[in-house]
């Protein structure tokens, strides 16, 4: 079972939105230079205030919202952003953050604790400093990200409180082949997770189209896996993934290990959704909403900057741009079609079919033809 609910169907084969969780990007600003993303090239500017941050965190509250992810750029980057992470969590929110570990200072941690902070991700994106640091453009930067988790894992052996630590690691043609050393790593620093997360490359929704070239930045080596590269990942990494996470006690499905599907030539085209949203819906428009470092609103973390936004939270409140027409007519447009850079998102997909199966048994208990119909999310 999902751990959120379905958005509510109505009559007219729409849904009624159900806000439970937001993400939002404090800052674009980062000390790193990570050659999958671009947000270190251009300086910060004119981002969201700590105010405005925490007027944003107490209208998603007043909308429903339960947990929010905050993420960057690298949120350490800001001054404030503990200040931040505490409104959320004293407000009631479970919050988690994603870091790159290198801006924590001393006492950071113990702030964390003591606003019961629930999660944290770590990136890691090798189990050698060497590679990790190359992907990462600093060095020094797995020393910090390995450093943070071994303090958390003792803390957490002496607190009544534990702070959950996961992984997270982009995979892309340079590191894949580690992607079976970093479950050890991740074992002996007490993470309780691996994701594992395909690479998006640099500028490859310019098109808009689900099927364009795949493109990459001007600078830089080759991110995506090539085919022959997919062909080995699927004979030799993803069965010792598999076997790798049974014997170290992390949830072992098959999104932990299969992440690029038996399609070659769809993964090496970025298209990790492997096609599910030609026949099925994706709830995220309904039940999440993300805010940007600058407050322009999107559905989701992959539509952010590659739509137009759905508003800015300086011009008009969250929960007005939420209800609002623009987001509506958005939402509407989903129940027939899908955005093109759907096909290239792989975030949801476990979520969207346990709440889209949660969908189908309520309305199979609700009872009759009636409420199947109503209830189907697939496109048509
Ligand atoms: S499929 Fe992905 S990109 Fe599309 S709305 Fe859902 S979460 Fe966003």
């Amino acid at each position: 079972m999902p751990d959120e609910l379905p958005p509510e169907p109505l009559p007219n084969g729409g849904f009624l939105p159900r806000l439970q969780s937001g993400k939002i990007k404090i800052t674009y600003a980062c000390p790193f230079r990570c050659r999958m993303c671009d947000y270190w090239r251009n300086p910060p500017r004119n981002e969201l205030t700590l105010e405005e941050w925490k007027n944003v965190i107490d209208e998603l509250l007043e909308l429903g919202c339960g947990k929010i992810h905050i993420s960057g750029g690298e949120p350490t980057a800001r001054k404030d952003w503990l200040a931040i992470v505490s409104h959320a969590a004293e407000a009631g929110l479970r919050v988690a953050m994603t870091t790159n570990g290198a801006g924590f200072r001393s006492g950071d941690l113990e702030a964390l604790y003591r606003v019961r902070f629930r999660s944290l991700s770590v990136s890691l994106d090798a189990a050698s400093s060497a590679l990790h640091d190359r992907i990462r453009g600093v060095k020094g930067s797995f020393k910090k990200a390995v450093d943070l988790m071994e303090k958390i894992r003792k803390r957490n052996m002496k607190k009544k409180h534990r702070i959950k630590m996961r992984i997270n690691m982009v995979v892309q043609a340079a590191n894949y082949r580690d992607a079976v050393a970093i479950h050890h790593l991740a074992h002996r620093v007490g993470a309780e997770d691996v994701v594992l997360m395909p690479v998006d490359e640099k500028g490859i929704y310019s098109n808009g189209t689900p099927k364009g070239k795949v493109t990459r930045g001007k600078k830089g080596p080759r991110l995506h896996l090539n085919e022959r590269e997919l062909a080995d990942y699927n004979k030799k990494i993803r069965p010792a993934v598999r076997l790798v996470r049974e014997q170290l006690g992390f949830p072992a499905a098959p999104a932990h290990y299969d992440i690029f599907g038996s399609d070659t030539s769809r993964a090496a085209a970025g298209e990790y959704a492997r096609g599910y949203y030609e026949k099925h819906l994706c709830f995220i428009p309904w039940i999440h909403v993300f805010v940007g470092a600058r407050g322009d609103v999107y559905l989701c973390c992959m539509t952010h900057n590659n739509i137009e936004p759905l508003g800015n939270v300086r011009a008009e409140p969250l929960k007005r741009i939420f209800t609002g027409e623009t987001y509506t007519r958005l939402r509407d447009r989903f129940l027939h079609e899908r955005l093109g850079v759907c096909h290239r998102c792989d975030q949801y997909l476990v979520r969207n079919a346990a709440l889209e199966k949660a969908l189908r048994e309520g309305s199979r208990s609700a009872g009759g033809q009636e409420g199947k119909r109503r209830n189907r999310p697939s496109t048509g």
